[in-house]
C-alpha cells in the first residue's frame, strides 16, 4: 500500500505542479489519468525519489519515501516518460548491465532474471538485436523489463503508451496486465481507454490536484440514467436548458453530436445513452474548470 498525504511541489519558476495531493494506492494496477500538464510526471518523479517535494508525506508500507530514498530505490521499478537507450548495445547485454546495477550480483541469478524478463516482454527472439533497431513498442517493453528487475514492490510507469501504434499499444497493455497484483503499480496516461481496459482503481489529476478517485465501473455506474445525446447541424448552436451540462461534443458526418448530463431527459431531440469512462472524465474536468 502506498499512502500519499498532502504532497505539494512548486517549481523554481513558480508553477504549482502538485497541490496537496492525497491518495491511497493498493496493490495492483492503479491508473493516474489527467491532461498534459496536470502534474502526473511531477508526482511520478517525486515517488521515484528523483525530485524533492516541498511538503507532505509518502509511505510505502513502512518506508518513508521522501526521507529514506535508498530504501525506496531498493524496491522501485521505474519506466520514465523519456526512457533513453543505448542504441548500439543489444537488449540482452543492456538488461544484464541494468541487473548488475540493481545489485543482482550472482551471475546465474542474473542470467535467469534477464532471460525470464526478456521472455515475459516477448523480446527473447530479438535479444541479440541492437536497441537502436527496436520499434517504439519494443523499446517500451524493454523499458518494462528493466523496471521489473529485482522484483520491485513499487512500479511506476509514466505515460508508456504515448506514441505507440494501436497494435504495439495493445501488446504493451497486455503486458502490464500480466505483471499482476503482487506490487503497487502506478500507470499514468492521458488516454481514457488505457485506464478503462486495464485498471481496477484510478484517480483523475488536474492542475496539480486529485479531482476524483474510485473504481472505473462504479464511477461509470454513478452516471447511469443521467446521460443524453443529441445531434444538430454543425452550423446550429446546440441549445441546452438549465441543469444540463455538456460533457463533450464531436463532429460526425458534418453534424455535431453532443453528450450531456441531466437528471431527466432535456427534450424531444435527446435520447438516453449509456455512460462511459470518457463521460466520467469530462464531467470531472468540467467541474474543476
Ligand atoms: P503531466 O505529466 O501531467 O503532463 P507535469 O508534471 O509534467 O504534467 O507538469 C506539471 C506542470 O509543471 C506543467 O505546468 C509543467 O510545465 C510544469 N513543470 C514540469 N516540470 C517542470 C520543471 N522541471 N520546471 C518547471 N516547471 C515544470
Amino acid at each position: 500500500m502506498l499512502t500519499i498525504e498532502n504532497l505539494s511541489k512548486t517549481y523554481a519558476n513558480g508553477v504549482h505542479a502538485l497541490r496537496g495531493v492525497n491518495l491511497t494506492i493498493p496493490r495492483g494496477l492503479f491508473g493516474l489519468l489527467g491532461p498534459n500538464g496536470a502534474g502526473k510526471s511531477s508526482l511520478m518523479r517525486t515517488l521515484a525519489t528523483l525530485q524533492e517535494a516541498d511538503d507532505g508525506t509518502v509511505k510505502l508500507g513502512e518506508i518513508d519515501v521522501l526521507r529514506d530514498k535508498r530504501a525506496v530505490r531498493r524496491v522501485l521499478g521505474y519506466l520514465p516518460q523519456d526512457f533513453g537507450l543505448y542504441p548500439r548495445i543489444d537488449a540482452e547485454t543492456l538488461l544484464d548491465h541494468f541487473a548488475s546495477l540493481k545489485g543482482i550480483d550472482d551471475s546465474e541469478d542474473r542470467r535467469q532474471s534477464v532471460e525470464s524478463l526478456l521472455r515475459l516482454t516477448n523480446l527473447w527472439q530479438v535479444r541479440k538485436q541492437r536497441l537502436g533497431t527496436f520499434s517504439g513498442g519494443m523499446r517500451q517493453r524493454f523499458g518494462i523489463a528493466q523496471a521489473l528487475l529485482g522484483k520491485p514492490e513499487l512500479i511506476i510507469v509514466d505515460e508508456p503508451t504515448t506514441g505507440l501504434d494501436p497494435e504495439e499499444r495493445r501488446r504493451f497493455l497486455n503486458l502490464l496486465a500480466r505483471i499482476g497484483e503482487e506490487a503497487v503499480i502506478i500507470f499514468s496516461t492521458h488516454l481514457v481507454a488505457d485506464i478503462r481496459e486495464l485498471c481496477s482503481e484510478m484517480a483523475v489529476i488536474e492542475k496539480g490536484s486529485v479531482r476524483l478517485t474510485g473504481q472505473p465501473d462504479r464511477l461509470i455506474a454513478a452516471l447511469e440514467g443521467r446521460l443524453w445525446c443529441t445531434t444538430v447541424e454543425s452550423h446550429e448552436p446546440a441549445v441546452h436548458g438549465s441543469g444540463v451540462t455538456v460533457l463533450s461534443t464531436h463532429l460526425r458526418a458534418g453534424r455535431t453530436v453532443a453528450r450531456v448530463e441531466s437528471a431527466c431527459c432535456p427534450g424531444p431531440a435527446y435520447r438516453a445513452v449509456q455512460p462511459n469512462l470518457e463521460d466520467v472524465y469530462f464531467k470531472t474536468l468540467r467541474e474543476c474548470a
